[in-house]
């Protein structure tokens, strides 16, 4: 029998497990589950005979790739998949996808839960300032930039964005005014927020250089990977420019230092939060399950990303 494995070091919610076994043994499929292992041997383990497997943040290397002498498709239950190892996958003839956007509005939600807390200094008792009326650069338009446009617009916000592979029609279908580089997204707009994957080109690539061309009152927030910070220019940038906030869902190498430096000025999440949501959870489960179904029974390889 077909069997579909999740494996899950952080477990999916249950009421996101009881839908991904619904749709699982409603086309017919054996579930099998392997949550919060220890060990990478539980998972070589638990690939063997799977078909098809489920995971989060869990790392897909050529080590699993070669344990996993049946596996056809591994679906990563979000938007991020740098935890697989795509060449090794294609070279097994491993279909790789991701669930694009089940997660964007729960991380763009967070985006506005760490602005509400930067601008209001921390809540520490000083008068702080507004959103509206501020200038706010959404620095990739995918799934999650589009969200935080969207809530943007409510809070007022003068909404600016760059993509470098989303035309600026559609940008600006959106009411959203197009710049022409991150560079100028950055000299633009007091309050900068991260929507890039991390890529060759994007890591590392938010420098000293950009943030601090950056208006005065500067703000960036980070919700996307810590690998597209340049770790010394964020030190650098906090260090010379007093007014210059920084925050992120995702901590930098250097947080412990940033944290103690600069307690009004630097803020980390204490662990990923932006998919935290029940509703996250069940969407990317339940979509993941579906493409699964979908790919095996009809080939359809929409959302694959080792192409
Ligand atoms: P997405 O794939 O929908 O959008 C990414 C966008 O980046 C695309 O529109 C693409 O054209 C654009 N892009 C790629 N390279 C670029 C470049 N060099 N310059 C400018 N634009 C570029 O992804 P998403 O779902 O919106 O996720 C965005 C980021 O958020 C990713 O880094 C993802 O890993 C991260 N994320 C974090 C969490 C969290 O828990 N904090 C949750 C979900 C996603």
């Amino acid at each position: 029998m077909t069997k579909v494995l999740v494996a899950t070091d952080k477990p999916f919610a249950a009421i996101a497990v009881k839908g991904i076994r619904e749709v699982v043994e409603g086309a017919g499929y054996e579930l099998a589950l392997l949550e919060k292992y220890t060990d990478k041997a539980q998972l070589l383990d638990a690939v063997k005979d799977a078909n098809a497997v489920i995971i989060r943040s869990d790392i897909i290397d050529a080590p699993v790739l070669d344990a996993a002498k049946e596996l056809k498709i591994v679906v990563r239950a979000g938007a991020g998949y740098d935890n697989v190892d795509l060449a090794a996958a294609t070279a097994h003839n491993v279909c790789v996808m991701n669930t694009p956007g089940q997660n964007s509005n729960a991380v763009a939600e967070l985006v506005f839960g760490m602005l509400v807390y930067a601008v209001r200094n921390f809540y520490n008792g000083t008068s702080g300032t507004e959103l509206m009326g501020k200038k706010l650069g959404i620095l990739a338009y995918g799934n999650v930039g589009r969200n935080v446009a969207r809530i943007a617009k409510g809070f007022g916000m003068d909404v600016y964005a760059y993509d470098a592979f989303c035309p600026a029609e559609v940008i600006e279908k959106d009411g959203v005014k197009a710049v022409a580089s991150t560079a100028d997204l950055f000299k633009t707009c007091q309050i900068v927020s991260l929507h890039i994957p991390a890529t060759a080109e994007t890591k590392g690539s938010i420098n000293f250089e950009l943030m601090n061309s950056m208006p005065k009152g500067a703000i960036v927030v980070n919700t996307a990977r810590k690998e597209v910070i340049d770790e010394a220019g964020l030190a650098k940038m906090l260090e010379e420019r007093p007014d210059f906030k920084y925050i992120t869902d995702i901590k930098p190498a250097i947080d412990a230092d940033l944290a103690a430096k600069y307690p009004d000025r630097y803020f980390g999440t204490p662990k990923k939060m932006g998919a935290q949501t029940a509703e996250a959870n069940i969407n990317a489960g339940i979509a993941a399950a579906k493409q699964i179904v979908d790919f095996l029974q009809n080939g359809n390889e929409k959302f694959r990303v080792n192409k």
